[in-house]
């Protein structure tokens, strides 16, 4: 089923839905690891789960083999992450006729980051240069096959994130139109990149709005689980962090205990905003992992960690190699 068709459904209950994002672990154990995980994880009924693709297409096959997986052993509506980066026009067709095949009705379109090494993206041959593309190229081929979802920046694209704050504004204001085409070609639906600063994400769907976008906004939101993981991504990314936010880490980034207790506690009181503002529902950043996401779910009264999850069919399966 198409997620869109999934979250309208939830919305018109008024029961604010939860995703959880994986990303394909670079071990055969790992792998493992991750199916079971996404096991206990799905028996708390998120509305999709979804998989990453790897910087420059460096895990394609595993990215399909795990995605067709969590579709139809884990149960789970699956979402999967496709980049331009080193995808010539064959290669994206035959991943989505993979994707096609495995009954997955879900994709993020994206245009990617450039490969490791590399300080601009650069378009390969016989590829495309930007999100636009891939999502035009989706529904010129395959009609409406898939649900197609897109990244949104509330911060705009790090890309373009300049000092200069009149060009800022514009560089900003680029990417908000640019992501009305991203829907305009046929995207139905947006995840944004993490933020600290809730303002920012409410600032930016206001903003979206007022040039006509009015597919959901769907916030994307990384528990912080450690202070070095914290930093990286938010350097990465780019992210502004509050000062208070930022202070408070300082004073406990040796203790690992308290940064995860802190990050669940900043988590559940952002989503608490979100959720008070109307948001439809959140995307949680897992990082392959369980204990942060579920206890900020749980604080919001969205599961119940006491329930024992239910048992999915693929459990009686006795191993989890390639397809
Ligand atoms: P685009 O939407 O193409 O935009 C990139 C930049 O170029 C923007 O600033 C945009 O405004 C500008 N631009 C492009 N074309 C035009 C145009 N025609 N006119 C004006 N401006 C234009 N990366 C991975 O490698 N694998 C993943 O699985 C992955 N998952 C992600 C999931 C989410 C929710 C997010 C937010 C990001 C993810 N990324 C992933 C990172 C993403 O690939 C990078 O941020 C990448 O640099 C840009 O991809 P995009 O699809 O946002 O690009």
């Amino acid at each position: 089923m198409k997620i869109i068709d999934k979250m309208n459904a939830s919305i018109k209950e008024g029961k604010p839905f939860f995703s959880f994002e994986f990303f394909p672990p670079r071990t055969e154990e790992g792998v493992e690891n991750l199916f079971d995980r996404q096991d206990r994880m799905a028996s708390y009924g998120p509305t999709f789960c979804d998989i990453t693709w790897g910087a420059g297409g460096s895990t394609a096959d595993l990215t399909l083999d795990i995605a067709a997986k969590m579709q139809n052993m884990v149960c789970v509506e699956t979402m999967m992450h496709l980049t331009c980066t080193n995808m010539p026009e064959e290669k994206l067709r035959d991943a989505l006729d993979k994707l096609k095949g495995y009954g997955i009705q879900n994709v993020l379109a994206l245009r990617g980051d450039p490969p490791k090494g590399q300080e601009s993206f650069t378009v390969v041959e016989g590829g495309f240069a930007c999100a636009l593309d891939l999502v035009k190229y989706i529904r010129a081929h395959y009609g409406d096959t898939f649900g197609i979802c897109v990244a949104g920046y509330p911060e705009a694209h790090p890309d373009v994130i300049v000092d200069d704050p009149e060009r800022m504004k514009e560089n900003y204001w680029k990417d908000v139109h640019y992501l009305k085409e991203k829907i305009d070609a046929g995207a139905d639906l947006v995840i944004t990149q993490l933020f600290y600063d809730v303002e920012r994400y409410f600032q930016f769907v206001k903003d979206c709005r007022s040039v006509g976008i009015t597919a959901p906004i769907i916030p994307g939101v990384m528990p912080i689980m450690t202070y070095g993981g914290f930093k990286r991504m938010t350097g990465f990314c780019k992210t502004s962090v509050p000062p208070r936010i930022a202070a408070d880490l300082e004073a406990i980034k040796d203790n690992e205990e308290a940064v995860k207790a802190y990050g669940i506690e900043l988590g559940t009181k952002t989503c608490r905003a979100l959720l008070d503002a109307g948001v439809p529902g959140l995307h949680l950043y897992t990082l392959n992992l369980e204990a942060s996401a579920l206890a900020i779910l749980e604080n919001l009264g969205l599961v119940n960690k006491a329930q024992r999850p239910r048992p999915l069919p693929w459990r009686k399966a006795p191993s989890h190699k390639r397809l």
